[in-house]
């Protein structure tokens, strides 16, 4: 039978239940007959508000019309020509509320699959081993990026597009950024689609140093000033776990969500041939509502523990993405919703033993727009876990601002950078999730092209065309 021209080609997925006992990818992705047809559904409008929609401003419908004639390895390198990171976006980018949502095919039925066409082209150049990216002839002038997420990744890459000599510091041994120590491998494969990623980085001639901590092993003035950078870009990200600040948070056995996820992702604890150790434990909390608390929860879930997301107003308000609320439940995440704790009990041996919570009920909106959770006198209930897990959010860690001269932030913390991504201090730029507070990738890696555009334009108007140097 025939598809309807109103509805999206499925995509094959791994069945929730054997998927909820291993790791690998959930969403298998188009065949070659299905990208196809999937394409065809684009009507190549005129104004294309897809583009629009999208951070990195991806010419959207010309990929989609080379996947639609079977040019797949056309459909790559026009990928390749605005974005660093296809396969990641194709897969963990908010695609529903940025290209997707403004869809013309999404007036009467389902909006073109974007992301995932995005996904299966990426996947297909990586699999017949096609060369992507081409760089101008070097300029001579250096820039160092710090931090080697999506923010990082895309500053780099466009600046050794045009011929800059860039090297990324990173922090962590791997470099990736939350890409590799966050997100699951079950959503986003490290060693075939990150790592090749950032393997497609470096063929452009960027540089990686890891393990090399900006602000304890070298400072911004020390790079600035003694190894001859012509600028920085700082992309250090957001990774500071908030706690509630509730009795018990102490314990062993409560984690916050960035520790669970980097002991299981980057450190491989769910992996038998790795002694990286973590308390999986037989009933866990999840305390949260957004991505993070659904990656930790289906993490829990695979190291096989029964697991809750325990969340303080309703389903309706989850921050997460509609997909990953969809695939936790089906997997077999259970939710207390209007639930918020207000402790965390011990045993005698200072072990978790439970959570003591409050029922809430929804009030007026508050300054975000949702509707504010008011505790219900009288309702406070204990609930037996051995586990809990804080996925509350996150705020940029202090180290840079607190080591370098003049670069101000906000009172969260957050580097104060325009849309160029400069900051208070000269030739020193920023952007992603250090400059938003915690977003998404798209977001990060379109704050990171703006500011190399941006470094560009600081370092011609400055030292001319070349380095004389
Ligand atoms: P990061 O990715 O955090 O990278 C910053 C890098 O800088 C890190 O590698 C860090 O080690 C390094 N660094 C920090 N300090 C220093 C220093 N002093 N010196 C050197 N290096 C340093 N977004 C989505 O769009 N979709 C999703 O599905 C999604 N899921 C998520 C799931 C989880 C578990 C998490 C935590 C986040 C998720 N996000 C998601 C958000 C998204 O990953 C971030 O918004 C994005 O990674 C921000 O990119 P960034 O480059 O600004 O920072
Ligand atoms: Fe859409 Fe994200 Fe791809 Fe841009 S990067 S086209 S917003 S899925
Ligand atoms: Fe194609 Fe939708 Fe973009 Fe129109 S808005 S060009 S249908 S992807």
């Amino acid at each position: 039978m025939s598809r309807s021209k109103f509805e999206r080609v499925p995509i094959a997925e791994q069945d929730p239940k054997v998927r909820a006992t291993n790791f690998d990818e959930v969403c298998l992705g188009y065949t070659e007959e299905e990208a196809i047809e999937e394409a065809k559904r684009c009507i190549q409008c005129k104004h294309h508000p897809c583009i629009g929609g999208c951070p990195v401003d991806i010419d959207i419908p010309r990929f989609i019309h080379h996947i639609a004639e079977g040019e797949f390895e056309e459909a790559a390198h026009v990928l390749a020509e605005y974005t660093a990171l296809p396969a990641v976006c194709g897969r963990v980018c908010p695609q529903e509320d940025q290209c997707e949502v403004v869809c013309v095919r999404g007036i009467r039925g389902d909006a073109v699959a974007i992301g995932k066409l995005e996904r299966f082209a990426a996947d297909w150049a990586r699999a017949n081993n096609i060369e992507l990216g081409q760089t101008k002839e070097k300029n001579g002038f250096k820039v160092a990026v710090i931090g080697s997420g999506p923010a990082g990744i895309t500053c780099a890459g466009e600046l050794a597009k045009e011929g800059y000599d860039v090297t990324i510091f990173e922090a962590l041994h791997e470099p990736g950024g939350v890409l590799v120590y966050g997100i699951p491998e079950f959503r986003l494969p490290t060693d075939e689609v990150v790592k090749h990623e950032i393997g497609n980085l470096e063929k452009l001639g960027v540089k990686i140093e890891t393990n090399v901590v900006v602000g304890k092993t070298i400072t911004i003035d020390e790079l600035l000033n003694d190894e001859g950078f012509h600028a920085i870009f700082i992309g250090s990200g957001a990774g500071l776990p908030i706690f509630m600040g509730i009795p018990g948070e102490n314990l062993n056995g409560v984690f916050s969500a960035n520790e669970y996820l980097t002991r299981n992702n980057l450190m491989k604890a769910f992996r038998d041939d790795y002694d990286t150790p973590i308390k999986a434990g037989d009933k866990v909390a999840v305390i949260g509502g957004g991505n993070v608390a659904m990656d930790a929860a289906r993490t829990a879930l695979r190291l096989g523990a029964e697991t809750w997301i325990v969340y303080r107003r309703t389903e309706k308000e989850l921050p997460a993405r509609v997909e990953e609320v969809h695939h936790a439940k089906t997997e077999g995440i259970k939710f207390e919703f209007l639930t918020s704790p207000v402790e965390i009990l011990g045993d005698e041996d200072g072990w978790v033993r439970a959570i003591r919570c409050q029922r809430m009920e929804l009030g007026e909106p508050d300054e975000s727009g949702r509707r504010r959770p008011i505790p219900i006198e009288g309702s406070e209930f204990e609930f037996d876990v051995d586990t809990v897990i804080m996925a509350l959010g996150t705020s940029p860690n202090p180290l840079i601002p607190s080591t370098t001269e003049g670069l101000d932030v906000n009172e969260w913390q957050c580097v104060i950078a325009d849309d160029e991504g400069q900051t208070s201090k000269e030739g020193v730029f920023a952007g992603g999730d250090v400059v938003t507070g915690s977003a998404t990738v798209i977001l990060a890696m379109g704050a990171g092209k703006k500011a190399a555009a941006g470094i560009d334009k600081y370092i011609k108007e400055k030292y001319g065309e070349k380095s004389h140097a």
